[in-house]
């Protein structure tokens, strides 16, 4: 693979400014510009956020996200072009967002920030603040995010216990379920929290039964993909007091469309799909990046190589 030219797409202006990606990367050895649509057949890698179909025609496409749901991995392959990921830098951001969310449910920030918002001077009842120590939370998916969620939660003093594809044990997780035990992973825990990737096999993974699974006690939080959860039964399940609560990162349709129940659901917390924001982003990203343009002239894999 010979780079002449590597384009960072502007759609990754929705995460961060594109020039200071094409600026971090400016000693490689070849020129990094920020390309709109137009400019993509001038180059023969990109960095991108979303897809275009012009990719196709290119030799590496990196996508900024971990999360590749949005590219036709078969076209890619048809088309020998090679996709890479970001997957593995997210672990801290997101950890602490989660930290955050468990800790308005549990010292009732949320209820704070609403009530400023009304000049309302209005305390808990006695019974609804809680301390975190004790608690358990169920983490469905531990690759970068579920342990870097039961890193930062972790030293909350929650108890972490884990779902993944095999029962073999991870650091940072006292128990780890196999995934065809996600009822019994989900049923006594204080905190489910979802961070596996969106394919076919955990698309509405979180259904009717699952809520009716969880403790009518429970919260849930879901930081990795909105298909992951059928968002109608999460609703009702919210609505029917079947759950305690719910933190929500990604929906079924984003943006959340403005007439959907979520928005004005009590003990519902509702982020534009940026948990894992933080001004370095775009040098997290353009380390893998680099990391992979140093690979070009060998035969070394590419990192974080998805296709
Ligand atoms: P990762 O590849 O490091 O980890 C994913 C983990 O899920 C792996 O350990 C994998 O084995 C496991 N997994 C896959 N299918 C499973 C299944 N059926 N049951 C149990 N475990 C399963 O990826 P990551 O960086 O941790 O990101 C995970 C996902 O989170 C991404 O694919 C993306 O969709 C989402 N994400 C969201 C945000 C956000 O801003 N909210 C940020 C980063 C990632």
């Amino acid at each position: 693979l010979e780079l002449e030219r590597l384009g960072v797409h502007d759609s990754v202006e929705a995460v961060f400014p594109p020039a200071e990606l094409a600026a971090f990367l400016a000693d490689l050895p070849a020129p990094v510009d920020v390309i709109g649509d137009g400019e993509i057949a001038t180059c023969d890698a990109a960095v991108t956020l979303e897809h275009r179909e012009a990719f196709l025609e290119l030799d590496w496409v990196h996508s900024i996200q971990a999360g590749v749901d949005r590219f036709p991995f078969d076209a890619f392959e048809a088309n020998d072009v090679i996709l890479t990921n970001s997957t593995g830098i997210h672990d801290r951001s997101v950890g602490e967002t989660v930290a955050g969310y468990l800790l308005s449910f549990s010292r009732r920030l949320h209820d704070h920030v609403a009530n400023q918002q009304e000049r309302r001077w209005s305390r808990p009842e006695w019974d609804e603040a809680f301390t975190l120590p004790g608690k358990t939370a169920c983490v469905v998916g531990t690759g970068t995010l579920g342990r870097g969620v039961a890193e930062v939660v972790g030293s909350l003093g929650v108890e972490m216990t884990g779902l993944r594809r095999s029962s073999e044990s991870v650091p940072g997780f006292e128990a780890i379920y196999a995934n065809d035990d996600l009822h019994a992973a989900i049923a006594e825990a204080d905190f489910v929290i979802v961070t596996v990737p969106l394919t076919d096999d955990t698309r509405h993974l979180f259904d009717a039964d699952a809520f009716d699974t969880m403790r009518e006690d429970a919260y849930f939080v879901n930081v990795a993909r909105g298909p992951v959860v059928d968002e109608p039964a999460l609703i009702d399940a919210l609505e029917s007091d079947a759950i305690a609560g719910a933190a929500l990162d990604v929906f079924e349709a984003e943006p959340l469309p403005e007439n959907s129940p979520l928005w004005e659901l009590d003990e519902v917390i509702v982020s534009p799909h940026c948990a894992a924001y933080t001004r370095d982003y775009f040098r997290d990203v353009g380390e893998i990046v680099r990391k992979n343009v140093s690979r070009l002239d060998s035969d070394a894999e590419f990192h974080n190589r998805v296709v």
